[in-house]
């Protein structure tokens, strides 16, 4: 009888033993987890980027879409296709065709340039700054490719408030069948 209550104990012993060996490991596991989660860069890196030479670029794009996507140009307010567009649909970059923009998230801005208060997601679009013109702005390129589709300001709607503004020649549009409700 004693001798069997003493391998009780023991067995205890041992048990709790190994249960502070199985809490130590996961204690080192989640504090390995909770660094690399901090290190991880909060952009996303798009795998699919495209790279082109401005020779390539040249050749493909028309005079207008290579001097706005390529060179950072500017169309004229109220003179491009979307700015004034209210059709449902997506908006993809013109040089690669990446979906950057839906139709839900388009607003009237009143600026002359079509305008959406968030990309259709984060790996869609990449956010820099543009010292050009005196002036401090964020610039807004294609996440793919890197062509210049214009910039974003916190003047927008909710609920980001925040407004990108985008040159239409950046963008092709293709309109989707929404059923009627
Ligand atoms: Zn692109």
């Amino acid at each position: 009888m004693a001798g069997e209550g003493h391998m009780q104990r023991i067995t205890e012993r041992e048990m709790s033993t190994n249960l502070y060996i199985l809490l130590f490991v996961s204690l080192v596991a989640c504090g390995g987890k909770a660094a690399t989660a901090q290190t991880t860069p909060v952009a996303v890196e798009r795998t699919d980027v495209v790279h082109k030479t401005e020779a390539e670029w040249k050749a493909e794009l028309s005079p207008q879409e290579y001097y706005v996507l390529r060179e950072k140009g500017t169309e004229r307010a109220f003179t491009g296709e979307f700015h004034d567009s209210h059709d449902k649909g997506i908006y993809s970059c013109a040089a690669c065709g990446l979906e950057l923009f839906e139709s839900a998230t388009k607003f009237d801005s009143g600026t002359g340039w079509p305008s959406y208060w968030k990309p259709i997601a984060k790996d869609r679009v990449k956010v820099g700054k543009d010292n050009s013109l005196g002036m401090t702005r964020d610039e807004v390129v294609c996440a793919r490719c890197d062509g210049h589709l214009g910039h974003v300001f916190a003047d927008g709607p909710p609920p980001t408030g925040q407004r990108y503004c985008i040159n239409s020649v950046s963008m092709n549009f293709a309109g989707k069948n929404v059923p009627k409700d």
